[in-house]
């Protein structure tokens, strides 16, 4: 076996392998091949980190030898010295692993630098500020990396010094200052580690190479590796890239900048960035100067300016993709210092993968694969109304589209708190760090005074589709008194601003939004999934409104009309009530009878909106507590109705008004407004002992009616023969709807969906009915109604017995719901608010089973019932239409094992014809592979 390698140079790596150099290693020796300027450098392997981690924080053997070899190759190179103090060379330590992680690890810049190299470089630079400049920023990098002393320590100091020479900005301090922060900063690490501040350039590198290692299980990446789930098959540990450093901040023919190959905001295929002249790149991307526009470099730097043109259409060219690169100007001569692929919203990712196609770069393949489904939620933010008449207070720069309504919060940690509780935050910073990233998780937005489009706050809330507007102009955020002044108006902690991530705009209180558009590129892409997706995508749509939403996304019908949201509008309730506590088949018929009109109108609306469509109709499912008062609430209003009847017998007997009733009485109501109103009402509506002994019958109904588990009670298909009348309503009305719409030339079609089956007896049952009350309407109506007739499969046993049951239903569509509940035998309000985040720090179940469709459990009883459905009906439809249909992974599954559609909610639709797509391409993929 050869012996393992640890070391890569930039021209030796193998840019493919991000795996084994991580992505920022794999950018450097791609570029570096490509003939793009990179300064030397080489990448310590991921397999390095993994080696020293699973050793318990041991080098590997060897390491240091090859990290020697390849140093003096790199001075060799470089004609420099590592601590030499006539020519010093200097690098930069960085992490980088596979999947980028912007900001959660850590990078050393000028390592190098000592006491000695110092004077050094000074004579070689003839600058001594900027060595100085350098050195101070070296030993705080190193201190914090190498020696875990909080940045806060060296801030104070810094801001000290810059109070003590009336600094305002960092480039207001001269050498002596400089040199005077250094001097402070070695103090602090003494004082901190007990121990001097190591001036041997090779004890520097091995103490930066150990803090990089370990910066890979630090609290932050820990942290942000959970919540975008990035599993060690993704990534698993951080390379360590040695680069030789170059100085964008060696005067004004120097600078460092930030580009993409096109705009990460619209998709526009221009140059785009944010540079800063005379600085480093922390300085961009930490936001702690404003930078300016990659535009103005035209004029600025020409001939710069030129080459970043050029070099931007290299780029894409190798990659066939949209990059996202760091540069630095040393001098007037430009170095690359990173590539990879660039994250933008999903507004300009949708204009890419059209114009990449357009421009033969990738095919439609290709150009859909680049789309997370889960992404396109952006389409699906809100934006401020267009009509609103508001100013904003401020304008910032448009950092990460949308809008966002919430409490300012000045501090991550309470932003968090507050997030937690249920509250709507933006996270308002001066400017945010890493540190920051649990924050951003639990706001609405991201506010922020200072930074451009590059800064910190702007590329996280971009890759968190966050709405996020930074360097908001005149914004003077003060967080000792937790306010920020903005002209005239302050803003304390707690108060209300809305910001729009897309024109940079701060406003105060809650402005009105609007609901979002598709975009034309994105309504391209959808064509071109629809064209190679198996699985049709439909919706859960209840209401007409609903269904034209659906429709306007693209569904191809609807796949759970869900009738009990019928019921629960205010006109029907009474009548719902009613029919549901009468005491007799006829009485409950008489209120059936009654609201059959409406739901017929229900259907006929419904249909009109879904014309030529199909309407899969759920007829009644929940337990039918559920439209009625609780015991509790008509126990309450009994004993208010006695007390009631009490006191207007006294009111009646007392003259004079409400101001008069002996203090006794006026004990038992609220307040006076509330006892004025119920005496108009007791005038209008003669409550008496009538009401009081219409209660009381209620509450008798209601007790005989109660259920211990009514989720496992009369529900359903079990309600609906206990109580035939409410189904044969439901059919006829849908029967006569259907009749009524082809009249008038509306393409209807209806199927009718049975819930909570678990034996195909209970079928029959339905079915037996419906064929009647089918023929009978038909007959009526003098017309063929087509219609068909399913049912839901939610409880384990359908999915046992759907050889059987797919003998009466002609199609089946799968509750995931309900079957999740029932395979777990756990209700999903119980398990989220108990027990589930226990289950899932302790590593019992990683996926909330409501969320992520349990594959394994309730996947393979989705599978066994599509398999035996299939063998008796081989022409069976089967979709989903529980939550788990509009969820990207499980429209995966459901392609896999042949259902014909997965429905869910309108404003999923994008996401589920995306992931429809993506099954497919990604199966074509597999085969590839299992080919070779
Ligand atoms: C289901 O159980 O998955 C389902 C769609 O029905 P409901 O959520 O209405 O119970
Ligand atoms: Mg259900």
């Amino acid at each position: 076996m050869a012996p393992e390698r640890y070391c890569y140079a930039f021209e030796e790596g193998d840019g493919k392998n991000k795996h084994l150099l991580g992505g920022k290693g794999a950018g450097l020796c791609t570029m570096t091949q490509i003939g793009l300027p990179v300064p030397p450098g080489f990448v310590i392997t991921t397999k390095a980190n993994v080696d020293y981690l699973e050793s318990g924080g041991q080098f590997p053997e060897g390491l240091m030898d090859e990290v020697h070899e390849y140093m003096e190759a790199l001075e060799k190179k470089t004609d420099k010295g590592f601590g030499n103090p006539e020519n010093p060379l200097l690098i930069s330590v960085r992490s980088g692993s596979a999947l980028s992680m912007p900001g959660m690890m850590d990078t050393i810049l000028n390592l190098g630098l000592n006491d000695e190299t110092v004077p050094g470089f000074i004579k070689l630079t003839q600058n001594e500020r900027f060595v100085y400049d350098a050195y101070r920023r070296f030993l705080q990098l190193f201190g914090k990396i190498g020696l875990g002393i909080q940045d806060e320590h060296f801030d104070k100091i810094f801001e000290e010094i810059k109070g003590k020479y009336h600094a305002h900005v960092d480039t207001e301090l001269n050498a002596k200052a400089l040199a005077e922060v250094c001097d402070r900063f070695k103090e602090l690490i003494k004082q901190k580690t007990g121990k001097p501040f190591p001036q041997d350039p090779w004890a520097q590198l091995v103490m930066a190479v150990d803090g990089v290692f370990k910066s890979w299980t630090g609290k932050r990446a820990v942290d942000y590796r959970r919540q975008f789930n990035i599993t060690p098959d993704m990534a698993y540990g951080t390379a360590v890239n040695i680069c030789t450093m170059v100085f964008g901040n060696m005067g004004t023919d120097s600078a460092t900048g930030v580009g993409f190959t096109r705009d990460p905001g619209t998709g526009e295929n221009i140059l785009y960035g944010d540079y800063l002249v005379n600085a480093q790149g922390e300085d961009v991307v930490a936001g702690i100067r404003t930078p300016r526009p990659l535009r103005e470099l035209r004029t600025d730097m020409p001939e710069i300016y030129k080459q970043l043109e050029q070099l931007r259409h290299t780029l894409e060219q190798h990659y066939r993709e949209i990059q996202d690169f760091e540069f630095t100007i040393e001098r007037g001569k430009l170095y690359m210092l990173q590539t990879r692929n660039g994250k933008m919203n999903a507004w300009a990712l949708c204009k890419t993968s059209v114009d990449l196609v357009k421009e033969g770069l990738i095919n439609e393949e290709e150009a859909l694969l680049r789309i997370p489904p889960d992404f396109l939620e952006q389409f699906l933010h809100r934006r401020i109304d267009p009509d609103a008449k508001v100013e904003p207070i401020a304008v910032g720069i448009a950092a990460s589209p949308g809008a966002a309504v919430g409490k300012v919060v000045f501090d991550a940690d309470r932003a968090e708190r507050l997030g937690n509780e249920g509250e709507k935050i933006i996270l308002t910073r001066i400017e945010t760090k890493p540190e920051d990233i649990h924050g951003f998780f639990a706001a609405q937005g991201i506010l922020t005074s200072r930074g451009g489009k590059t800064s910190h706050a702007a590329v996280v809330a971009r890759g968190m589709g966050k709405p996020c507007v930074s360097g908001a102009e005149g914004m003077d955020i003060n967080y000792e008194l937790k306010e920020a002044r903005i002209g005239k108006h302050i803003i304390k902690e707690g108060d209300i601003v809305t910001i729009d991530g897309g024109a940079g705009a701060v406003y105060l209180g809650a402005v009105p939004m609007v609901d979002p558009k598709v975009s034309d590129d994105l309504v391209m892409l959808l064509q071109w999934a629809d064209k190679i997706s198996r699985l049709e995508v439909w919706a859960n749509a209840d209401t007409p409104e609903m269904a034209a939403k659906a429709r306007e996304h693209g569904a191809k019908g609807i796949g759970l009309c869900r009738t009990e949201r019928m019921f629960n509008e205010a006109d029907r309730l009474p009548l719902v009530r009613s029919m549901i506590l009468a005491n007799t088949p006829d009485e409950r018929k008489r209120w059936c009878d009654k609201l059959l009109p409406m739901q017929r109108q229900d259907f006929y609306d419904i249909f009109k909106a879904m014309d030529g469509l199909p309407v899969t109709i759920r007829l009644l499912d929940p337990p039918l507590h559920e439209f009625l008062p609780t015991i509790e609430e008509l126990l309450n209003d009994i004993s208010r109705l006695k007390e009631f009847s009490q006191v207007m017998y006294s009111l009646e007997q007392l003259p004079g008004t409400a101001m008069m009733i002996d203090p006794e009485l006026y004990k038992l109501m609220p307040s006076i407004e509330t006892m004025t109103r119920e005496f108009s009402e007791y005038k209008t509506k003669k409550l008496d002992q009538k009401l009081l002994k219409q209660k009381e019958e209620v509450l008798r109904r209601v007790r005989v009616l109660t259920e211990v588990n009514p989720m496992l009670g009369n529900r359903g298909i079990r309600c609906g023969i206990s109580f035939p009348e409410i189904y044969d309503m439901q059919l006829q009305a849908i029967f006569e709807a259907t009749a009524l719409a082809l009249r008038d030339k509306i393409d209807a079609r209806a199927e009718v969906m049975i819930p909570q089956v678990c034996t195909a007896k209970e079928l029959e049952w339905v079915k037996e009915r419906a064929v009647r009350i089918h023929g009978e309407v038909e007959k009526r109506y003098n017309v063929k109604i087509p219609h068909k007739f399913g049912t839901m499969i939610e409880v384990v046993r359908a999915c046992l017995r759907a050889g059987r049951i797919a003998e009466i239903a002609e199609f089946f569509s799968f509750g995931t719901n309900d079957l999740s509940q029932a395979t777990f035998s756990f209700s999903r309000e119980d398990a989220e608010n108990k027990f589930l985040p226990i289950y899932n720090t302790e590593g019992i179940l990683r996926d909330n089973p409501f969320e992520i469709l349990d594959v394994m459990g309730v996947g393979r009883l989705m599978e066994l019932a599509v398999k035996e459905g299939r063998q008796t009906r081989p022409n069976l439809k089967v979709g989903i239409c529980g939550e788990h249909g509009g969820q990207p992974q499980a429209i995966e599954f459901c392609h896999q094992v042949g259902l014909n559609y997965v429905s869910c909610s309108p404003m999923r639709i994008p996401i589920a014809r995306m992931a429809a797509a993506h099954a497919v391409i990604k199966e074509k993929g597999r085969a590839v592979t299992k080919a070779l």
